[in-house]
């Protein structure tokens, strides 16, 4: 069972709530799955029950094609934001950590062909693999800190939050125009290029500035 921890294990005083996504935030990534650069911020969310221990085996569901890695920052939010400005969204950063937003690539493709939501591909139950948390102080710049997954010892993702085309106070205050942020939602900044499939028993690797957290992708798929 998923709950909000700081890194050294002990528990935070946040509910688990909803996570708010962005898509194609870093423009590598748009260029490697050939999608149009976004004028604004491209938005979904996946439920409480997406979320998962990082740090425990990655269950892919099974019969339902590629299932895509998407390493990415995470932001926990720590105060009720409605509608707020970017100076009020910095301050309600409760914590830093690292997310997998697993993505079910057949399944998403085949919904964008047909011009319907990603639900399916995006928001399935265990589709968010989520880090312990750092004090946002313990990140010198989380605006320009690296990013990272490793397969099976491989570098497969390596880019820099300073990639980003919307920035994280930009993109939480923009979040909130639409959709009021709750004390413990998480907010995921979108994934650098290098996406690619998940295979049951891969070791991972991610890595945030000089934190890396392992974990591996469960033999059997469920
Ligand atoms: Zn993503």
């Amino acid at each position: 069972m998923y709950r909000h921890r700081n890194r050294d294990g002990s528990d935070i005083a946040l509910p688990v709530g909803k996570v708010v996504c962005v898509g194609r935030n870093y423009l590598d990534h748009i260029q490697e799955l050939r999608n149009a650069v976004p004028e604004t911020p491209v938005l979904f969310m996946k439920p409480a029950t997406a979320l998962a221990p990082l740090e425990e085996p990655i269950h892919l569901p099974a019969g339902q094609g590629r299932c895509h890695h998407e390493v990415e920052l995470a932001v926990l939010i720590g105060q009720t934001l409605k509608q707020v400005d970017t100076a009020t969204a910095r301050g309600a950063v409760a914590g830093y950590g690292v997310a997998l937003d697993l993505t079910l690539r057949d399944v998403q493709d085949g919904l964008k062909a047909k011009g319907l939501p990603w639900e399916r591909a995006k928001a399935f139950d265990g589709s968010c693999p989520l880090s312990r948390f750092i004090a946002p102080t313990q990140l010198a710049d989380p605006q320009h800190t690296p990013l990272a997954l490793a397969v099976n010892g491989t570098i497969r993702q390596q880019g820099d939050t300073a990639q980003m085309m919307t920035g994280i106070v930009d993109l939480i205050a923009h979040i909130s125009q639409s959709f009021t942020l709750s004390p413990g939602d998480v907010v995921l900044t979108g994934t650098p290029a290098g996406v690619g499939e998940l295979q049951g028993g891969d070791d991972l690797l991610l890595s945030l500035g000089d934190w890396t957290i392992a974990t591996r992708v469960a033999d059997k798929l469920s």
